[in-house]
């Protein structure tokens, strides 16, 4: 191996969370599992046939390129929608290759049509409904008008899905905003069915939703970040296991990040540690020198507050986060020599770091600090 660390991915560990999330939903409705930002930086590639293997026959993805990376990678044939970005141009492969489609927008609904009638096939979409969150949606003047556009081809698409999406669930803070949202939901479904729409799925949850909201699960969940071990916020976690007698989180990590010490040094009581002054050495410390840094998807803001994994022993990154290098606290574990395995996500003997764990002090840094794991940092499927 010529890259400075790895990525391990767990195929006993996703079945592990797939079925939790099955035995959540039981078997009436259907997990899409959202792969973008790269699989949440496991890496689609090898997620994807992964996913498959667990269970997972349906995939939601972000933008066309990813789905272009499904349709390479399946092999099981599963289906994928579309969330977000589809250029004119891509309109037709999707057609093509029966890749489903969120509508938000009525210009490019109607050049969707076209595409499909021109070439006399049908193109899937889910009308994607403005509920509150105000980021992408169709207002229910545009809705209307949507239904406008359906009697007008009516032979050019199948109506796969009605949907939404929730303006933060993972936070009690958003109930009053998100039971509005449910509302709204509710309403727009309602206009539908006085026009004798009815879509295949509806679908509005997105795991913190899954969780928390039962309610908001209808006929497919569209669930991320709990299928790779994580829960979107402590407070989610909290929500799930405050009725159950068995407190231990349900997951398992996916993912396991890891490195090794590249060089180790003595540094003596009154000393500044790398770059600046942000870390004084009050003790004399022997301190591992870890080729990660911030150009690896090492975050930044973990300076000077991240955790390592070394002999089983959760230990200190001290100083600033470099570009390709942190430094790492070894009072803790005296025995570490140069060569021997770090931990930076993932579990280590009975110890185990949760990117979580790096600090309490954002909980999207779970999403961020994933998404931003480099694609050529090196993957391998473990059991
Ligand atoms: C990312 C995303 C999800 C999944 O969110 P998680 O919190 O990771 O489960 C669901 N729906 C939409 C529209 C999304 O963009």
């Amino acid at each position: 191996m010529f890259e400075t660390s790895l990525i391990e991915l767990s195929q006993s560990a996703l079945q592990k969370n797939i079925n939790f999330i099955k035995k959540m939903i039981g078997d009436q409705i259907r997990l899409s599992s959202v792969i973008k930002g790269n699989a949440y930086g496991h890496g689609i590639e090898l997620f994807v046939p992964m996913a498959e293997k667990a269970g997972v026959q349906h995939f939601s993805v972000f933008s066309a390129d990813e789905a272009f990376q499904v349709l390479k990678n399946r092999q099981n044939g599963a289906g994928v929608m579309i969330m977000g970005s589809i250029d004119h141009e891509e309109l037709l492969w999707a057609i093509e290759n029966a890749v489903e489609v969120f509508v938000f927008d009525l210009g490019r609904m109607e050049n969707a049509l076209q595409i499909a009638k021109k070439h006399q096939k049908q193109v899937k979409i889910h009308l994607h409904l403005e509920t509150g969150m105000n980021r992408l949606g169709l207002e229910e003047h545009e809705l209307l008008k949507a239904l406008d556009l359906l009697k007008k081809y009516p032979n050019s698409f199948i109506l796969e899905g009605v949907c939404t999406h929730f303006a933060g669930a993972e936070s009690i803070a958003n109930y009053v905003r998100i039971q509005r949202q449910i509302d709204y939901y509710k309403r727009r479904i309602d206009l539908l069915n006085k026009h004798d729409i009815s879509p295949k799925y509806q679908h509005t949850a997105c795991s913190a939703a899954m969780i928390s909201y039962p309610e908001t699960r209808l006929d497919m969940v569209r669930v991320g970040i709990l299928q790779y071990g994580f829960f979107p916020t402590q407070e989610t976690l909290i929500q799930y296991i405050k009725e159950k007698e068995d407190k231990t989180d349900p997951l398992a990590r996916v993912l396991k990040w890891k490195s090794k010490v590249m060089s180790i040094k003595y540094v003596t009581t009154g000393e500044f540690v790398g770059y600046g002054t942000t870390y004084l050495v009050k003790n004399d410390t022997r301190i591992a020198v870890v080729p990660v840094g911030y150009a690896h998807g090492y975050s930044r803001s973990l300076s000077n507050q991240g955790r390592v994994l070394i002999h089983g022993k959760q230990l200190s990154v001290i100083g600033t986060v470099n570009m390709n290098l942190i430094l790492v606290d070894l009072t803790e574990s005296p025995e570490t020599q140069i060569g021997d395995e770090v931990v930076l996500i993932g579990k280590q003997g009975d110890a185990s770091i949760s990117v979580a764990s790096f600090g309490e002090f954002t909980n999207q840094l779970n999403y961020e600090l994933l998404t931003r794991l480099p694609i050529n940092i090196p993957r391998q499927v473990v059991d």
